[in-house]
């Protein structure tokens, strides 16, 4: 073990952990199967929250698409609105993102090796190269499986494209629709990128076993849909997964797995990013104290679970609860979160990646006002 660490997947996550650990020294080296940092960038949409972005230390700004204050949620027969004040969110270019994090990483000292694919007789052969390897190769990742992580149970198949329309409704709010007869335990959505073009995506899980533009073409009949496209073209259609729950376990030896391979995604939307990028961060404290000091690396995980499993936790939970409805039932949850003044709540508090702050700020506001 003559080499500090190999990185498998240049992602977000990868390139960000691979950052870090440059930053304090190390010697990182990151293999990726893409010809093209930007290879696949499409796949996946980019909303991702303006407090997580700045927590990130991406300089993110040039992939900036649009931004938004604002979700409107819609079951069959009932709306919720939620709008704030100020941006809450940006609409992130994906494939500006990845080059943005390349040319960071690279800025550190990052080795970036494109174009190679990694397989599980080499991933072996690196194990006892490097010091430390770092799966970092997303939701079907081949070092998990080459080393028998527990696998990953949920997951939810995707499909997304994009249309030119002739005016959005409101440019800075993005529309997503629960229907559990079509996207069957997640939903669709409708993300405007400008005032003239929209994302529109869906979310179905696995266990369905439906194909994700089958569900699409479904959800495109939704009345709401159909007349914003009218009669343009619907262009750069393109299917992917999420997985929704993190594996049981995230070391292994000299082996540790981040973001979508350790299934650190949130449930309910299945926005990884955010939750990657802060695990790959507890990653690099790990494996520098394990090089520096000879630490034990499974502090990794007793450390993102401490920082952030109860977040993740709550997000499946909520997950599960939504998924179980039936579409009259979640016209009775919109309609009672509305009585109950929701809609002012999260337009004021909303917070899209931590619940635990947003569960804190509804138990204890009253107390804080009183103060
Ligand atoms: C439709 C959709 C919408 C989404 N929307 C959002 C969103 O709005 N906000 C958000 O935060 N997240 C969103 N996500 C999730 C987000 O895209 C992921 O959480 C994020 O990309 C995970 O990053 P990663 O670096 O862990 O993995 P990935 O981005 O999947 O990167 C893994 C890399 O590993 C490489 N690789 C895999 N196997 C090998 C191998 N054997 N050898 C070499 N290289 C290999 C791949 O080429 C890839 O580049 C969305 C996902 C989808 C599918």
């Amino acid at each position: 073990m003559s080499k500090d660490i190999c990185v498998i997947g240049a992602g977000v996550v990868g390139l960000a952990l691979a950052k870090e650990m440059a930053k304090r020294g190390m010697e990182v080296e990151v293999c990726d199967m893409k010809r093209k940092i930007s290879d696949n960038a499409d796949k996946a949409s980019g909303i991702l929250s303006k407090k997580g972005l700045d927590s990130t230390g991406i300089n993110y700004n040039t992939a900036i698409v649009n931004a938004l204050d604002g979700a409107v949620i819609h079951s069959k027969n009932e709306e919720l609105r939620i709008k704030a004040k100020e941006t809450k969110a940006f609409i992130l270019d994906r494939a500006a993102l990845s080059e943005i994090c390349k040319k960071e990483a690279e800025a550190e000292g990052v080795k970036i090796s494109l174009g190679r694919k990694i397989d599980k007789k080499e991933i072996k052969e690196l194990q006892k190269e490097y010091k430390v390897i770092v799966g970092a190769d997303g939701a079907v990742s081949t070092v998990a499986n080459a080393f028998n992580f527990p696998n990953i149970s949920d997951y939810i198949l995707t499909y997304k494209a994009k249309c030119t329309v002739k005016q959005v409704k409101d440019k800075n709010v993005v529309d997503l629709y629960f229907d559990n007869n079509i996207t069957n335990r997640f939903f669709g959505w409708v993300a405007p990128h400008s005032d003239s073009i929209i994302e529109i995506g869906v979310g179905v899980d696995s266990k369905f076993k439906k194909n994700s533009k089958n569900t699409f073409d479904k959800f495109i009949e939704n009345p709401d849909i159909s007349n914003i496209i009218g009669e343009n073209e619907i262009i750069n259609g393109q299917g992917s997964l999420i997985p929704i729950n993190t594996r049981e376990k995230t070391v292994i030896k000299n082996v540790l797995l981040v973001g979508d391979a350790a299934g650190q995604v949130k449930a309910t939307t299945g926005g990884g990013i955010i939750f990657g990028i802060k695990c790959a961060k507890t990653a690099a404290d790990a494996i520098w104290e394990n090089i520096t000091y000879g630490k034990d690396l499974r502090i990794y995980e007793t450390e993102w679970r401490r920082k952030f499993g109860a977040d993740l936790y709550i997000h499946k939970l909520i997950h599960n609860y939504y998924s179980l409805l039936g579409n009259n039932q979640m016209d009775m949850l919109l309609k009672t979160i509305k009585v109950l003044k929701g809609e002012k709540f999260f337009s004021k508090y909303g917070d899209m990646d931590s619940p635990k702050e947003m569960i804190k700020k509804f138990f204890f506001r009253n107390l804080v006002k009183n103060q």
